[in-house]
């Protein structure tokens, strides 16, 4: 590590006296004076100034991981789930702080499945990676030829993550990689350096030197993580096209690769579907974190004899659901989290008004207060050719089309490049199930959508990812099989 006072809060969040569990202490024990200013997308106000880190500091830090790594891999297992819980406990004890932080900087609201939630998802990850046992596979047990697939440490992990859910997705990435005994480096999106580096520094206050850190900048520094030679495994949560190129530039160093991309979610209600239940549902499928979720509804197919009661019954629920700042404890709800985002959302909604869709609620952009508030949308009459439908909007906004056969309504399901998730709505479970089956996603889940275990494994088909997170399926990602024979 390089000793220029721009590198020196990455060292100190390991070290730091200050207090943890306060706002401020967070915030001063991560604050580059010099640094770049990151402003409350809810209001434009100061949030703090975070450092940028540079391509040497990404040298530095695998390097140090890799030094590292050997002697936490050494550890028995127990050790380090040891480590994992101590982690959730610190966590839990600066919550109230990381979730202030989070809802300044990301712009998500503290209620609601939101930033407090969020904070709270790290914990559990860590608890219930903590508890997972990987045993080793017993492939041949027969007289005179045994086989066992176990599993071995990959060794530096490169982890790259996204603005929208910060905090969580980097305890996806790291929880399970430091199980199995790798050392982790972790570069934040550039939107939300500050909540990562927040983060670390409260495990880090648990964990030995090295084992993870984290480097902020933007996708240049990225890319010097993902190149290096000597990051044996990268996991990347992001768009589609940054994946791609992370997948070229893995052509070099083989390194072994999770990719959780882009998707653009379907959901499709049956026949049998009774509106009014399923309308809360149906809301919080789209609009968890204000639409800013990778596995969010982004379409709804519901069939002609339903669609004017879906569509009165959702914008019901929508029509009552605060938003506004996120420290203001009543709104659940909050801004898109940057000017880009807010723009493309603005753009797709004028494309559907364009087209002659029917806006049902929202559809203006509002331009009479500070913060990238864009309105809780719903519009119907849509042709699900409109690009509100076809492109991954990742706002606060739904479409719901129009059908008269399932079987159209399955095809344009899966008819585009992405597969994250979708969704089957119905009272008959065994016809939900069907549907699910011919639908083209990593997950379909019925009658919820979005909904996500750290049990249960989670990752994309076709452009929406490669390989999977969570539960033992998680584990044997972050690890090398070895076959040990006798
Ligand atoms: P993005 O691809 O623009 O950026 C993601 C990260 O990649 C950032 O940290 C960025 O700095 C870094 N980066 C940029 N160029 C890079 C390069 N060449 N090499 C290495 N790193 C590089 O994505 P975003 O806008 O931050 O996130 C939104 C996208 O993430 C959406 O498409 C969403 O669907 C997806 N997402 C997917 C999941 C999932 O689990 N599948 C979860 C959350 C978000």
């Amino acid at each position: 590590m390089t000793t220029d006072e721009t590198t020196a809060p990455a060292a100190a969040s390991q070290t730091t006296a200050v207090d943890l569990t306060t706002f401020d202490g967070l915030l001063a024990a991560i604050t580059d004076p010099h640094g770049r200013e990151i402003l409350d997308p809810a209001t434009g106000a100061l949030v703090g100034r975070t450092r940028e880190g540079s391509v040497a500091d990404i040298d530095a830090a695998v390097a140090a991981a890799a030094a590292a790594q050997p002697a936490w891999a050494s550890r028995p297992v127990e050790e380090r789930n040891d480590l994992l819980n101590k982690a959730a406990d610190a966590i839990e004890a600066s919550a109230e702080a990381l979730a202030e932080l989070l809802s300044r900087e990301q712009g998500k609201p503290l209620n609601g499945p939101n930033a407090r939630f969020e904070v709270g998802a790290c914990a559990a990850w860590l608890r219930a990676n903590a508890a997972f046992v990987l045993e080793p596979e017993v492939l041949v047990d027969e007289e005179g030829t045994h086989a066992e697939l176990t599993y071995a440490p990959v060794g530096v992990v490169g982890a790259v993550g996204p603005w929208n859910w910060p905090m969580m997705i980097s305890v996806w990435q790291f929880a399970p990689a430091l199980k199995m005994g790798n050392t982790v480096v972790l570069k934040p999106s550039e939107y939300t350096p500050l909540s990562v580096q927040a983060l670390v520094a409260v495990v880090n206050q648990v964990l030995p030197a090295d084992v993870l850190t984290v480097v902020p900048g933007d996708g240049k520094v990225g890319a010097a993580l993902t190149d290096h030679d000597e990051v044996d495994k990268i996991m990347f949560t992001g768009s589609t096209k940054t994946g791609q190129a992370i997948m070229r530039s893995a052509a070099d160093s083989l390194a072994r690769l999770t990719l959780e991309l882009g998707g653009n979610d379907a959901g499709i209600v049956l026949e049998d579907a009774d509106p009014k239940a399923i309308a809360a549902d149906l809301f919080w499928g789209a609009f968890i974190n204000t639409g800013q979720t990778c596995a969010a509804m982004k379409r709804l197919y519901v069939p002609e004899a339903l669609y004017d009661q879906v569509c009165e019954a959702l914008v019901e629920v929508a029509g009552q659901i605060p938003m506004g700042v996120g420290l203001e404890e009543e709104n659940v709800l909050g801004p898109l989290q940057n000017k880009q985002q807010y723009d493309i959302v603005a753009r797709l909604v004028q494309a559907a008004k364009d087209g002659g869709a029917r806006v049902l609620l929202g559809g203006d952009p509002r331009e009479d207060q500070p913060g990238y508030f864009y309105p809780t949308t719903i519009v119907a009459d849509i042709d699900n050719d409109n690009a509100l439908v076809a492109e991954e909007q990742f706002g606060p906004v739904l479409p719901i089309v129009r059908y008269t056969d399932l079987n159209q309504a399955i095809v344009w399901a899966n008819e585009l490049e992405v597969g994250l998730g979708s969704s089957v709505w119905g009272t008959d479970l065994e016809e939900c199930k069907r549907v699910a089956a011919r639908l083209e996603a990593g997950s379909t889940w019925i009658n919820k959508h979005g909904a996500i275990d750290p049990r249960v494994p989670f990752g994309g088909v076709k452009k929406s990812g490669y390989g999977l997170e969570f539960g033992l399926e998680g584990l044997k990602q972050v690890s090398v099989p070895h076959v040990i024979s006798w």
